[in-house]
């Protein structure tokens, strides 16, 4: 699955705000060969501090960061799951993705038109939700159809499989997102092959004028109301001033978010949500040649950890060597981290954290 989807109504700032993304992804593109990126897929690098702090240590060839993807999805209008306008294209991109990142118009601007007439961020997340909830139904609906007839041949998996759909149709009709029903760990599992919509992780950007960055508003406000209902992110950003960003030299950059109040871009926080919301962490290697930052799932394995970098270090993992990253800035380094006792090895079953810096042993 691909990256976050963003989705949004008319006219909210999704295409600005999906173009300083890519801009900010096309800067560090020469790093990453193998990425060929598609006009409506941008990756970006995730920004980590930790990163520099690390290359000031090691002093090494390259630095490489951790990615994300992030789609532009156009075509999310009233009637897109009745496969109005792009609808049925729109559907189909969306359901590719891992996550939604649902951009919403928290600023007044007279100049540009909103499409329901007035600015309103939750009635708009309602418009959205329920297309996203009306194609859900409607894949819901196609599931039973061809599952009744499966049941009626005995079918087995399908006597599982029908009162988790029956119960999850029921929570969409009234009008509820499928992430907020609780499904058991085996049910979550029967249902995955339908990647529902409103199952994928959300979070919400609440895109403002540039006077509003530091201190939000009131439709901010009631975005974050919203999206603590369903435990979400919301990230403050204006897609104009990332725009504007993105094409000024890093010294006009720095005197620009100095005068918004600002310590980074708002694309940084809204990356790093969007790098939670995939449920990632990153774990650290860093040798004279490479310092890099690793994607991996949080609560994978040291084996696995090892398989991102190549298949056969998770096949021949023997021991990982391994210091939390605060203890290897504290001690300068592997050999500190050694003298100081707070390297140690781990065997197949470590559960790698965050910021882990690993250094894996493997036979070949
Ligand atoms: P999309 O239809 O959601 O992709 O919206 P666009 O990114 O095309 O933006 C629609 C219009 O809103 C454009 O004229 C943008 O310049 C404008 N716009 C986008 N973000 C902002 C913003 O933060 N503030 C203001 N005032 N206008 C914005």
């Amino acid at each position: 699955m691909i990256g976050i989807g963003i989705v949004g109504l008319p006219n909210v700032g999704k295409s600005t705000l999906f173009n300083a993304i890519t801009k900010a992804g096309a800067a560090e593109a020469a790093n990453y060969p193998f990425c060929t990126i598609e006009p409506n897929i941008g990756m970006v690098t995730v920004p980590d501090n930790r990163l520099d702090a690390l290359s000031e240590i090691i002093n090494p060839q390259r630095v490489q960061h951790a990615t994300v993807e992030f789609v532009d999805i156009a075509g999310l209008v009233k009637g897109a799951a009745n496969g109005e306008g792009l609808g049925n294209k729109f559907l189909s991109n969306i359901r590719s993705t891992a996550a939604i990142c649902q951009v919403v118009r928290c600023f007044e601007d007279e100049n540009v038109v909103h499409v329901e007439g007035s600015v309103d961020p939750i009635r708009d997340i309602e418009v959205i939700n329920s297309e996203l909830i009306l194609a859900d139904l409607e894949t819901i609906e196609r599931a039973i159809e061809k599952q009744s007839k499966l049941l009626k041949a005995k079918n087995k998996d399908a006597v599982k499989i029908m009162p988790v759909l029956e119960k999850s149709k029921a929570h969409l009709e009234e009008s509820k997102l499928l992430q907020t029903l609780d499904f058991s760990e085996e049910e979550f599992q029967l249902l995955k092959v339908y990647q529902f919509l409103t199952l994928k992780p959300m979070m919400f950007a609440a895109n403002v004028a540039e006077d509003d960055l530091v201190s939000g508003n009131e439709y901010v406000e009631k975005v974050k109301e919203y999206a603590k209902s369903l435990d979400a992110e919301v990230a403050i950003v204006s897609a104009r001033v990332e725009a504007e960003l993105q094409e000024m030299d890093e010294e006009d950059k720095a005197m620009f978010l100095e005068e918004l109040g600002v310590t980074e871009p708002g694309l940084n926080r809204l990356i790093r949500a969007g790098f939670k919301l995939l449920g990632l962490q990153t774990y650290f290697t860093a040798g004279v040649k490479e310092v890099r930052a690793w994607t991996i799932k949080i609560g994978d394995t040291a084996p696995k950890a090892a398989g991102e970098i190549h298949t056969d270090f998770e096949k021949g993992f023997i021991r990982a060597k391994v210091v939390a990253y605060e203890e290897f800035v504290k001690n300068n380094g592997w050999k500190g981290s050694q003298e100081a006792g707070v390297l140690r090895l781990e065997g197949k079953e470590y559960i790698v954290k965050d910021g882990d810096l690993m250094e894996f042993l493997f036979n070949v």
